[in-house]
């Protein structure tokens, strides 16, 4: 790799460039640079616009170039010219000193062999030249605060444009536009926007990093495909959550493809999104699978501050509303908050008697006292009053005096400084509505869907943890490297602490019987073989022999079996019979972005069909353990359910950290490990590995 040529701006400067140079402007607005043009100048751009096109000499009043070579210093450049052609502008660029280039132009990397040709040629004049490149294959991008609105899409076209506080990244183009679009038609401005495309050589990090240490932008969204660097992200998501900005995450690309090849159950379990969450979720960002809650998100947050509980506390004008909205709120695990006496007895002079709890419906209110806009005030008052309400949601359907009492809702939850969500009718009667909540600078939603997305994103606090140093477990290093199959690879387990069966490998039917004697009975008989993956599929398992003789039966039965399989093997394996242990499945896996990755889920046959798993980077601290083991649906089975008694949950966290030891001991070299089924005991008796594969790089 040749050196880089030292970078000729920051990002910093590329959003606050003193001159822009737009290729094939035009004073007709139905082309793009027409219309780049005039966005630059309707929103009032702070710096001045260079005009770039050989057949004009002015346009929309300002002096035009026919070269880049002519025209005065440049900052930033924006090109939209054909695909072919990108590279010799590129370069015109560069000899001209221009500081970045903005590339629109598609039909790079994104459409084949050509286009990544024609990318690597100018991702090849960057790097010699340190000029800049945004995209290619992006729409821009977009800085509120100076108007440099440096993209062609008619999402610009409105009167004003809402400078605010919420940075974007986005992968793609189109997502940026929409969600930019949907966040201005609800009064919610941003600081920045940048849509990276290609990331030919600026990438989703670089902005994220600059908007971290911008000190106009407080909370940032991103939207990810894929990253370049893992480990770069990991550090600044870190470094986000020390600035206390709040960093909201959408990611694409949960498919599995190309996981189902794997001969481990942990590489077909631990996919590459669950990763990728749990990484976000243990440094503290939010993850949402929406992209229009982000800056619904994003800005309630900053509105609100994070959220201390979870009680949701609810006014709503309907009972059909408050049926539903209490159904949806359990089907995403929300809480509805639980009023104290002194709400209730402070709901008393306005309601009917019974019907004072959450979730409160308006039209059970006494009528002596008025219509909705007499009781809202008293209504915000009890519920701002009561602590476990940590937001108050207000789910309307019209009613009859649908503007009066919204405005007197909004007053007073105003002055009553508790997170407020509306949620009010998609259609046109709620216009008026909408207005009034605005003007507020209150939260709205159209649809519930959307309000319970960000309620969940904002009520569910990340899990935030530090990770532990990485002890080396005392052999760090696996007996060979290949495909290790069970005894190998429970030795490579028992040497970094973890318990494993004990067992003795036995090559005849006299050495059978001795080694299940010394054992002691019940006994577990197996053929071992690195020719065979699933052995009991292959009849190679023998369960709960209880004495010398169905030992000796069995072997004679399993050793021509497994010799058929394997010609080479010489050996089956004996082991202790651990009986009434709960299965787990507890794995290792190395993931090409974030590194070793530890998982644990329900284990046995059922694993992969089951799919009850969590994932979590290693190497990792006992509460990360247990809170993993929390999450999971069978966590009831560990802690002891009706009649299943309580598991040895601690001998779980320590074998979980354990293997977050070995596997980060052994970054890079530790492909796959499976411990399929780690058997877990009662409470006090342990928690023991009975099988266990792997391989090495
Ligand atoms: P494989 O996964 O290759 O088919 P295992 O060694 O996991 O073979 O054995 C299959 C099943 O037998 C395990 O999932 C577990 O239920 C049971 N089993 C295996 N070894 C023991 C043991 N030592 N004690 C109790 N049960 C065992
Ligand atoms: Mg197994």
């Amino acid at each position: 790799m040749p050196i880089k040529a030292p970078p000729r701006l920051s990002i910093g400067q590329i959003f606050e460039p003193r001159r822009v140079a737009v290729f094939g402007a035009s004073d007709d607005r139905a082309k793009w640079g027409g219309r780049i043009m005039h966005y630059l100048a309707l929103h009032g751009f702070a710096g001045e616009v260079v005009p770039l096109n050989p057949r004009r000499d002015v346009v929309q009043g300002r002096q035009c170039y026919a070269r880049i070579a002519d025209a005065p210093p440049i900052d930033v450049a924006v090109i939209a010219v054909p695909a072919v052609i990108v590279p010799s502008t590129i370069r015109d660029c560069a000899a001209a000193g221009v500081g970045c280039c903005v590339v629109i132009t598609a039909g790079f990397a994104e459409a084949g062999a050509d286009g990544t040709a024609l990318q690597e040629e100018i991702a090849q004049i960057s790097a010699e030249t340190g000029m800049r490149l945004v995209g290619p294959n992006c729409l821009g991008l977009i800085n509120l605060r100076n108007g440099m609105a440096l993209t062609s899409a008619r999402v610009l076209d409105v009167e004003k444009i809402i400078p605010g506080h919420i940075g974007l990244v986005s992968q793609s183009g189109a997502l940026m536009l929409s969600v930019y679009n949907r966040a201005h038609d609800q009064g919610i401005g941003f600081s920045q926007l940048v849509s990276v495309g290609n990331q030919a050589d600026l990438e989703v990090c670089d902005f994220f990093e600059h908007m971290i240490a911008d000190p106009m932008t407080k909370a940032i969204c991103l939207h990810i495909e894929g990253l370049l660097d893992g480990r770069r992200f990991l550090q600044l998501l870190d470094q986000a959550r020390r600035g206390e900005k709040p960093v909201i995450v959408l990611k694409t690309g949960r498919s599995t493809q190309g996981e189902q090849a794997a001969r481990s159950h942990t590489a077909s379990l631990a996919g590459a999104y669950p990763v990728f969450a749990a990484a976000c979720r243990e440094a503290g960002a939010i993850m949402v699978d929406d992209p229009d809650v982000m800056p619904l998100a994003a800005q309630f947050l900053l509105a609100n501050g994070p959220s201390r509980d979870d009680g949701i506390g609810v006014i709503s004008s309907s009972g059909g509303m408050n049926g539903i909205l209490a159904d949806r709120l359990a089907d995403r695990g929300l809480r509805l908050a639980r009023f104290g006496e002194k709400t209730r007895s402070a709901l008393l002079p306005v309601m009917l008697p019974d019907h004072r709890d959450n979730p409160l419906d308006m039209g059970m209110r006494r009528h002596e006292v008025g219509e909705g806009d007499a009781i809202a005030p008293h209504l915000v008052a009890a519920l701002a009053a009561d602590p476990d309400v940590s937001v108050i949601l207000i789910p309307l359907t019209t009613t009859p005096n649908y503007e009066r009492t919204v405005t007197a809702l909004a007053e007073a939850l105003c002055a009553c400084g508790k997170a407020a969500l509306f949620i009010v009718t998609p259609g046109s009667v709620a216009t008026g509505v909408r207005e009034v909540i605005r003007k507020h600078h209150l939260a709205y939603c159209d649809r519930l869907d959307d309000g319970i997305r960000l309620l969940e994103t904002y009520l569910r606090v990340p899990d935030v943890r530090s990770r532990p140093l990485a002890t080396v477990p005392r052999i760090a290093t696996p007996p060979r490297s290949g495909y290790l199959s069970e005894p190998e690879a429970k030795e490579m387990l028992a040497a970094a602490g973890l318990r494993v069966t004990r067992e003795r490998r036995v090559q005849s039917v006299m050495e059978v019987g001795a080694a299940a004697d010394a054992l002691g009975y019940p006994v577990v008989l197996k053929g071992v073989s690195v020719q065979v993956v699933h052995k009991s599929d292959a009849g190679l398992v023998r369960l709960d022999l209880r004495d010398r003789a169905a030992v000796e039966t069995e072997f004679a039965e399993v050793f021509p079996i497994l010799k058929r399989l394997d010609p080479t093997a010489d050996a089956c394996l004996v082991s202790e019979m651990i009986t009434d242990g709960l299965e787990l499945i507890l794995g290792v896996k190395h993931d090409p972005q974030f590194g070793p990755v530890v998982m644990v889920g329900a284990g046995g046959t059922l694993a992969e069909l089951i799919r009850d798993v969590e994932v979590t980077l290693a190497p990792l601290s006992a509460e990360t353990a247990e809170s993993m083991l929390k999450r999971l649906r069978i966590w009831p089975l560990l802690a002891g359910f009706r009649g299943h008694p309580a598991r040895d949950v601690g001998a779980v966290i320590d074998a979980l950290v354990k293997l977050g030891h070995l596997a980060s001991a052994l970054h890079g070299r530790l492909l796959e490990l499976d411990i399929n089924p780690l058997l877990v005991c009662r409470k006090g008796e342990g928690a023991v590995a009975a099988d266990a594969r792997a391989v090495i790089a």
